[in-house]
């Protein structure tokens, strides 16, 4: 649009009175909002903060936390290396290194060797989730993501095959029960099996 466009519609700044210039009003309106949730807090019960980490929170039932790679009824991981989720993924943290099914694994061609996701690039949008064809990735209620250093938060298949374990009874999307601390593994990079390894941010792209 140029700037003598006559559909230019150009917005003058609201004329305020003295009394308006000393933004008393504004800071009043404040002050009412801040003493009606002390109020509400301290007599009407109405605190929503909560005592962590004694006290856990309960997140909303389509809260969207940590992934975890799920498993099928023979224990074995569920994904079957297709790529969708990476393709998906809008964050490009997703690093998959699929390998040849082993012969007894009728159900599939392939598997991953490797799966690797940087949860500190992850925006926790959901569309790996949605992407994949067999349920074998969701995100779960878990939040109490914290790490020391930023290879702990590159979270490998053996990671994300353990947030499975801890939260299989607590589905994702109706989880509202999380468990009360993230133990973890420390060492996420620990070798899977066989087959070469990759690097923590294997065929992950530099942030741009
Ligand atoms: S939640 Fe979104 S950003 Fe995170 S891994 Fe999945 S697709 Fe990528
Ligand atoms: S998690 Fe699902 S979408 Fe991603 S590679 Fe495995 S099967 Fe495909």
């Amino acid at each position: 649009m140029k700037l003598d466009d006559p559909n230019l519609k150009r917005l003058e700044p609201p004329k305020l009175t003295l009394f308006e210039k000393t933004y008393l009003p504004q800071i009043l309106g404040g002050l009412v909002v801040t003493g009606r949730h002390i109020l509400g807090a301290a007599v009407g019960g109405k605190a929503i903060t909560v005592q962590y980490p004694e006290e856990q929170h309960v997140p909303s039932a389509n809260y969207r936390g940590v992934h975890r790679l799920n498993k099928d009824e023979q224990g074995r991981v569920k994904c079957v290396a297709c790529m969708l989720c990476a393709t998906a993924c809008p964050a490009h943290c997703i690093d998959i290194v699929g390998a040849t099914a082993p012969p007894e694994w009728e159900d599939r061609e392939k598997y991953p060797e490797s799966f690797v996701i940087d949860e500190l690039r992850c925006i926790y949008c959901g569309m790996c989730e949605e992407a994949c064809p067999v349920d074998a990735i969701e995100l779960t209620g878990l939040y109490d993501l914290t790490g020391l250093s930023r290879e702990e938060m590159i979270y490998d298949k053996t990671k994300l095959l353990s947030v499975f374990d801890m939260t299989k009874d607590a589905e994702p999307m109706q989880s509202g029960n999380p468990p009360a601390t993230l133990a973890l593994p420390t060492s996420p990079l620990e070798p899977e099996g066989p087959g070469p390894r990759p690097s923590s941010s294997a065929g992950i792209p530099p942030r741009s």
